[in-house]
């Protein structure tokens, strides 16, 4: 039996024609599913027979347990889920003035270990099918009927371009005009800098937006925060990226987490300015959120120098607010805190 929400209308076409059934009542199948969010086969009542029963025989609607739900003081929810194989994966909606963020997991863990973040801690178990993505989704959905979710970033726990295959069919889903019709503008990819995959995504053309988590403009300094950067250097990421902006012919959102004593110093600044200068993009200035020994958020002097030196040199930023702090929504950490993590 297959899941349900694994399957893209393209496919499903492809099943139903493949079995003699009408081409067409996959359009109207992934409406129940996704519009009307219909759990049962036999509501489908626009449904040939002979459609549905070969929908019953062949899938299932599969969800996942939501385990916990913490809500922090400024409105900032964390869900944490347990999948069939009993691993435990975490999402966290963002709800703000004019729009509300839901952050997807792509991976249970992550193969990356950057050092400041706990998502990597206990490793890479498995990549989520689009199905534990999609859900993620639905079921958050269910849990806040009078928000709504209009952003949608893959930023939770994994790495989004590790699991490419799966991340694109959950945006084919999640895009979906029959179904739940999302608008490929709003949803955003965050990627450590996986330069291959990078590329690959330039080359499909989807229309999506792209965060490349940068937190720091000097090799040394990359390498021995992200050790991805030995693999693929900030010159050769700046340079897939700038391919990215060519094809898309969007900005590019560049991650950086301000840590002190490590990247938010003067000099730091001088050189990030340097680096994006020439780069159409935005930055968003993120302070460190943890609980670490090693690391810290720097003091508000040593941010407002870094801000000014931004500004001098014409660098469009945003210093994001940490959210969530009293629930531990940094990414991996709610995940990282509960006992039942596998
Ligand atoms: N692997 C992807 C997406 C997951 S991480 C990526 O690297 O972009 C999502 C973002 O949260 C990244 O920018 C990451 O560097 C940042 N992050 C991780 N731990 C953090 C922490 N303790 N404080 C602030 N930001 C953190």
């Amino acid at each position: 039996m297959l899941n349900i929400y694994d399957i893209t209308l393209k496919e499903l076409q492809g099943q139903l024609v493949s079995k003699g059934l009408p081409r067409f009542a996959a359009a109207q199948i992934f409406g129940w599913i996704y519009k009307k969010r219909a759990e049962d086969f036999d509501l489908m009542t626009d449904i040939s027979k002979g459609s549905r029963v070969f929908l019953k025989k062949n899938f299932q609607f599969i969800k996942a347990d939501i385990l916990k739900q913490e809500k922090s003081l400024d409105g900032t929810e964390k869900f944490l889920f347990k999948l069939e194989d009993l691993s435990s994966i975490e999402t966290v909606f963002i709800p703000e003035k004019k729009r509300s963020t839901l952050c997807i997991s792509t991976q249970v863990g992550c193969k990356y270990r950057c050092e400041f973040c706990a998502s990597g801690f206990n490793g890479f178990k498995r990549n989520l099918r689009a199905c534990e993505m999609i859900n993620q989704y639905l079921q958050v959905c269910d849990s806040i009927p009078s928000q709504g979710i209009t952003n949608i970033v893959f930023m939770g726990i994994g790495e989004p371009l590790d699991n490419f295959d799966n991340l694109i069919k959950t945006i084919e889903i999640l895009t979906a005009s029959k179904g739940l019709a999302l608008s490929k503008k709003k949803i955003s990819i965050s990627t450590c800098g996986l330069v291959p995959q990078i590329d690959k995504l330039s080359a499909l053309n989807l229309g999506v937006r792209l965060s490349v988590s940068l937190h720091s403009a000097d090799e040394a300094v990359r390498s021995k925060l992200m050790p991805i950067n030995k693999k693929y250097p900030l010159g050769k990421l700046l340079k897939s990226v700038r391919g990215f902006i060519r094809s898309s012919k969007e900005a590019v959102t560049f991650e950086y987490v301000l840590i002190k004593d490590i990247n938010a110093s003067q000099d730091d600044a001088k050189r990030l300015a340097k680096a994006l200068g020439p780069i159409k993009s935005k930055l968003n200035l993120i302070l460190y959120n943890g609980s670490s020994s090693e690391f810290k958020a720097p003091e508000k002097e040593q941010v407002d120098s870094f801000k000014e030196i931004l500004l001098k040199a014409g660098i469009f930023f945003t210093l994001r607010k940490p959210r969530g702090q009293d629930i531990s929504a940094a990414c991996g950490q709610l995940r990282a805190r509960h006992k039942l993590i596998r």
